[in-house]
């Protein structure tokens, strides 16, 4: 089955890859010496709190300089990387590079936190917990100032296994977010299964704000929801000034987008939003 989906996977590659005469089998040759090359790098997009403009905390985001190729975005690799199991050294290197950035923000914020993506493949490995405490150790950074973020997709077929594993970070005291929530298969009953202690409404919503109804009362309904759960709430993709004013006005805490501050390779956490 997998040597028929990377056949498929090879047909439908895009046509910018195939012009770049770099074969996909090449790209994975290329991909498993990224990490030991330095080839990954982060960058960091501002969560900013709405009400003062604060900026506490940020995701990280990986980046791949590719020797030919330039800077490729996680859409160009990362389904690469979870074909070939890849993702596991990459998800690991993001988690130890972000926690040893964030403990360099807590000098201009003490309550400085970073999130970073988990792949499905890494929920599923009983080593995310020693990869996880690892790293914060090794940064000196507490649990509490880093941020799990998986997606509803990752969850869903989450096994008990799975989910006694999030109750241990939880423990920890890591925090653990739902990513683009509202684009996956989400019922409430997950919602009390998962110790979630975030939910990140999906950018599609707040694209249509102001032009769809339906838009704006799921975003209304996320908000209310995550206060009646207790869970902080962010905004994804909050591009411009009218969006901006809609999710303030709905009330949610904190947003995310390209108007707060793109993802750069310097953080912001500590300054107000530009
Ligand atoms: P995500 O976790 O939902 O991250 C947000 C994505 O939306 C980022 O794309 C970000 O650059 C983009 N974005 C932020 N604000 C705006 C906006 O205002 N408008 C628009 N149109 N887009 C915005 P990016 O960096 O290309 O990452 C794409 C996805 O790749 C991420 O979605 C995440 O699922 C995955 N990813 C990124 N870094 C990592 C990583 O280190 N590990 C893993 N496992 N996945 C990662
Ligand atoms: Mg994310
Ligand atoms: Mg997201
Ligand atoms: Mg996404």
């Amino acid at each position: 089955a997998a040597k028929a989906a990377g056949k498929s996977a090879y047909r439908t590659c895009t046509p910018a890859l195939r012009e770049s005469a770099v074969s996909r089998a090449e790209l994975i040759a290329d991909l498993r010496r990224a990490v030991g090359e330095g080839q990954l790098h982060l960058e960091f997009q501002p969560i900013v709190d709405l009400a003062t403009g604060a900026v506490r905390s940020a995701e990280a985001l990986v980046r791949w300089r590719h020797p030919r190729l330039g800077v490729l975005s996680p859409a160009r690799f990362l389904p690469l990387a979870e074909e070939t199991g890849l993702i596991v050294p990459i998800d690991r290197w993001v988690i130890h590079e972000a926690c040893r950035a964030a403990a360099t923000w807590r000098d201009r914020a003490p309550e400085a936190t970073v999130a970073v993506n988990i792949s499905a493949a890494h929920l599923h490995r009983p080593d995310l917990i020693a990869t996880v405490t690892a790293a914060t150790s090794a940064a000196g950074l507490a649990p509490r100032a880093l941020t799990l973020e998986l997606t509803e997709s990752a969850l869903i077929d989450g096994t008990d296994a799975v989910l006694e594993r999030l109750s241990q970070l939880r423990d920890l005291g890591i925090r653990i977010a739902i990513d683009d929530f509202g684009t996956g298969y989400s019922s409430l009953s997950y919602l009390h299964r998962i110790p979630a202690t975030e939910l990140k409404i999906d950018r599609s919503f707040v694209a249509r704000l102001g032009s769809d109804d339906r838009a704006h009362a799921t975003v209304e309904m996320v908000t209310r929801l995550a206060g009646a759960f207790d869970l902080a709430v962010v905004a994804e993709g909050v591009e411009t000034e009218r969006q901006h004013e809609a999710v303030t006005a709905i009330g949610c805490p904190r947003g995310q987008g390209y108007l707060y501050g793109r993802p750069d390779a310097a953080a912001t956490v500590g300054q107000n939003r530009a």
